[in-house]
């Protein structure tokens, strides 16, 4: 039988081992904030990896600042040298999930199935995943192929919350680099389909005015903040807005209107607490964040100064009324380059495992794709996996049994192809 035929069959005949595996990650709570149970989801999942003959590594982010001794940013990586142990494939998945909201109508940590499908918070962001680069590794192994570069699986902490613990602390010590692993797949859901080449950037700032405090029954007396800051929403609303949407990125970014470059008003905090106590003042101080995606066409510093240019005009007509700006979170478009070797191995195993070609795609928020590309060095780098995006932190989050299997044989097939080259 042809290899790719034994990879194929030994992916089927694991099938309700895969699901199974896939369970037992939902079953394992790792809600971020605040980083719940990563230690004994990295045990769990380096178990697997070292019955699956992996060296397995636990490494601790114990230097960041979302670590503590309560919540421990616990990640794991397997390492499974090949024949002649050259530079091979890194297989990535986040095993924090987001927390679980309203709205379910099953326990969202049961792992309930249901419809051939596996119900729960984080299977198909990103659980399904792991058990997908997991059993895509084994596979091989049970195929009896013995690959000749090495195959690395890591499980990694808060990726929802920027990935700072996980995989960019695995690049900044030098566990994650471009000599051990010039490739890289990340099995997030975008479709079993869609091969993800990169995401837009991010751009999250705090805006601070302040004012004067005064009573409230002669607020001529005063300055108002809130005042100050509706100037400058208004000005957002009226002028940066459409702006923005005037402007479309070349990158495939799903869905369509996310090619446009965007802005949100996260929150808005001014004057007294609303749900406390009144007394009757002038609010002095009125803080507001904002989430700005730019394009791969834009850069940074051009986000920052228009910003910057905005809000000084808009409070032009109240000098009295002064601001801070304070950035937040700063992350850089990334893209993988055009014939890049990870996207023509998974697309060519799209087409043998699916039948069809392979759609590139760019995801509109980011993911890990920026610490591989900025930190370790690696360019070859995409998303692919089961499970659809929609779905991602919705309620009864789900992923079908079958995109697991085929997505599983897809990386299978494709780390085969790459570590061969
Ligand atoms: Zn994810």
């Amino acid at each position: 039988m042809h290899v790719i035929d034994r990879i194929v069959n030994e992916v089927d005949r694991a099938t309700d081992e895969i699901v199974e595996f896939t369970r037992d990650l939902v079953r394992i709570p790792t809600i971020n904030p605040p980083g719940d149970e990563y230690d004994a989801c990295a045990q769990f999942l380096g178990d697997q990896l070292a019955r699956h003959r992996f060296e397995v590594e636990y490494v601790v982010a114990d230097a960041s600042e979302a670590h503590s001794t309560r919540y421990p940013r616990v990640n794991v990586i397997g390492t499974r040298r090949g024949s002649h142990d050259g530079p091979g494939v890194h297989l990535n998945g986040h095993i924090d999930v987001v927390p679980p909201g309203l709205g379910w109508t099953v326990d969202p940590f049961a792992a309930v199935v249901r419809d051939d499908r596996i119900i729960g918070r984080g299977v198909c962001d990103m659980k399904a995943g792991i058990a997908a680069a997991v059993f895509a590794a084994e596979a091989l192994q049970r195929a009896g192929v013995e690959l000749p570069g090495r195959l690395e699986i890591s499980g990694t902490v808060d990726e929802e919350s920027g990935g700072f613990a996980g995989v960019a602390h695995l690049a900044q010590v030098g566990r994650i680099t471009k000599t051990r692993t010039p490739f890289v797949i990340i099995p997030e859901p975008l479709n079993v389909d869609r091969i993800c080449i990169g995401h837009r950037g991010v751009y999250w700032f705090a805006l601070t005015t302040k004012g004067q405090i005064a009573h409230g029954s002669m607020p001529f007396l005063g300055v108002s903040a809130i005042a100050g800051m509706t100037e400058v929403l208004a000005a957002i609303r009226r002028e940066l807005e459409p702006a923005l949407h005037g402007r479309l990125t070349a990158m495939p970014v799903v869905p369509d209107g996310a090619r446009r470059a965007t802005i949100n008003v996260n929150s808005v905090d001014g004057g007294q607490h609303v749900d406390g106590v009144q007394t009757p003042c002038v609010a002095d101080r009125c803080r507001a964040v904002f989430d700005r995606r730019f394009l791969l066409e834009e850069t940074f510093e051009c986000a920052k100064d228009e910003v910057m240019a905005l809000i000084t005009k808009a409070l032009k007509s109240m000098p009295e009324v002064t601001f801070e700006l304070c950035d937040l979170m700063v992350v850089d478009p990334v893209r993988t380059p055009d014939g890049s070797p990870v996207i023509g191995a998974l697309d060519g195993a799209i087409r043998r495992v699916l039948g069809s070609a392979a759609r590139l795609v760019a995801s509109p928020g980011t993911y890990d794709q920026k610490h591989f590309a900025r930190i370790a060095g690696i360019p070859d780098c995409v998303a692919y996996g089961p499970g659809e995006i929609e779905l991602a932190h919705q309620p009864n989050e789900s992923c079908a049994i079958a995109d697991i299997l085929n997505a599983t044989k897809v990386i299978a097939l494709a780390t085969l192809d790459l570590a061969s080259r």
